[in-house]
């Protein structure tokens, strides 16, 4: 197959009439059907709409030239809502569930001229680090076979390492953008809370959750936030703020002097692979031979994210699942005579959701229970506000601050599905930017036992900018990025 084009060059292409979106749509279709069925990244597969709606776009080239996206094709993580798409985030409850709206991201992604082609495997809900927990089957990681892509948008990571699709959308709640994105060696934004609409997410922890892009360039990640960035009237939570021009950030000129980088050197002293460690390491190194001032900076509080994350998100989940009673939605457990509304409802939910979630809405029932409301939930509020003053102190000396991605390359498949708190302990450098409402990038950085590893840079609220500067600079200058996986077209 050719060198796959980036989100960037297929625009170029269109709107200067070298090629059209349906080629493009085309391209990406057989690319899905070429690799995808090693990797089982893909959900659903929508081409006959996206090669219909392709041929639209190409119909009017004079309108597609002049949109951001002209002619990009791209996957959506399947809690998504796709209007008369199927839309299950790989749940049984939501089987064959078709909404009747589409989310915000999903019609601005469409206004900018992108061609969705389908949708893509993540963890029931969007609970998990590992994609293992998707109703459907687990997704493989592009690098290795035997391992897991990360999750929980480990569907859309694989997709775009693989070069299935230039970019897909994922959703962050704990670290589900960017720990796949840096377990599959792309690049996965999870921009500040607020600054992506949320109608239309198919919620998990409702204080924690955002949409964010996976591409394989920091370029390619900032066309996509710079098109669904933005107020939102169907989302009250969607900031004001003005979006920022994502792309004038990226003026190579603007490089790595004169910007500090923090980083919280007394954090990384435990449980960090060998491997990760010595690529996080050349890659702070590397920043600093660029130009960038290195300063060490304490997150005392960081040792507490991990237990305040599965405190909030599972009473948040609690809460949020709570609407998935067989009547609305998906699925429903037949109805035995005499049955009551309550035993419709527990077989439902019994036979609709797989264990994790079980475990997250028990686990979130007890926290918000009156008992113990005090002693969990609350005090777990507390503590993130020290977490986010942790983050305000550093990063009012610093523009970022740099952490590892994943204390580890990609595990093996199955490794710690009978481990949950092994498993929960996956995202403990990235439930820290979501506690504090900040947004945090991955970028490719290395590589530790032939495994992408992944350098995060967390920064200011709402300054996505800064972020997306500091990424492309090093980007630009290392060649980690331009790997292909083993799998791939
Ligand atoms: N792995 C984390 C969890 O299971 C994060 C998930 C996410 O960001 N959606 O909660």
């Amino acid at each position: 197959m050719s060198e796959p084009r980036t989100a960037r060059q297929i625009r170029d292409d269109v709107a200067a009439g070298r090629s059209s979106a349906t080629e493009a749509c085309e391209a990406a279709l057989e690319r899905i059907a070429h690799i995808d069925p090693s990797l089982n990244a893909f959900q659903t597969v929508a081409a006959e709409r996206a090669l219909d709606r392709a041929r639209t776009l190409d119909r009017d080239h004079a309108a597609l030239a002049s949109l951001p996206l002209a002619g990009v094709p791209i996957a959506l993580k399947d809690n998504l809502c796709t209007r008369g798409l199927t839309t299950t985030a790989g749940s049984r409850i939501l089987d064959g569930y078709r909404p009747p709206y589409d989310a915000t991201v999903v019609s601005r992604l469409e206004r900018a001229g992108a061609v969705i082609v389908g949708k893509t495997r993540c963890d029931e809900f969007a609970m998990g680090s590992s994609t293992e927990n998707c109703a459907y089957g687990p997704v493989k990681n592009p690098w290795a076979l035997d391992r897991i892509p990360g999750g929980s948008s480990g569907g859309s990571a694989a997709a775009v390492a693989a070069t299935m699709v230039p970019v897909a959308l994922g959703s962050d709640t704990g670290g589900s953008v960017r720990q796949p994105a840096a377990l599959c060696g792309v690049t996965g934004l999870k921009p500040t809370w607020g600054r992506v609409s949320r109608y239309g997410l198919i919620a998990f922890a409702s204080s924690l959750d955002q949409i964010g892009p996976i591409a394989r360039t920091v370029e390619d990640a900032a066309l996509v936030l710079q098109a669904i960035a933005g107020p939102d009237p169907c989302d009250a939570t969607a900031a004001l703020a003005p979006v920022a021009d994502y792309a004038a950030a990226l003026e190579p000129a603007k490089g790595l002097r004169g910007r500090t980088i923090a980083v919280p050197r007394r954090l990384l002293e435990e449980g960090l692979d060998a491997g990760v460690r010595q690529a996080f390491d050349d890659a702070v190194e590397a920043l600093k031979a660029r130009g960038a001032k290195i300063i060490d900076v304490e997150l005392p509080h960081n040792r507490h994210a991990i237990a305040i994350y599965y405190l909030i998100a599972t009473a948040e989940a609690s809460s949020n699942l709570a609407r998935y009673d067989g009547v609305r939605y998906g699925v429903r457990a037949p109805l035995d005579p005499g049955d009551t509304l309550i035993a419709m409802y527990g077989r439902t939910r019994e036979a609709g959701f797989g264990p994790e979630v079980k475990r997250r809405i028990m686990l979130g029932t007890y926290v918000l229970s009156a008992g113990y409301y005090d002693a969990y939930y609350l005090k777990a509020q507390q503590v993130r506000t020290l977490i986010r003053q942790d983050f305000e102190r550093a990063l009012a000396s610093a523009d970022v601050v740099a952490l590892p991605t994943s204390p580890t390359p990609a595990f093996r498949s199955g490794e710690r599905t009978a481990d949950p708190l092994k498993m929960y302990l996956a995202d403990v450098f990235t439930v820290s930017a979501p506690l504090a409402g900040l947004p945090a990038i991955s970028i490719p950085c290395g590589f530790a036992d032939g495994l992408p590893v992944g350098l995060q840079f967390v920064g200011r609220p709402f300054d996505e900018a800064t972020i997306f500067g500091v990424a492309h600079a090093y980007e630009r200058d290392t060649d980690w990025w331009k790997a292909r996986p083993p799998v791939s077209g």
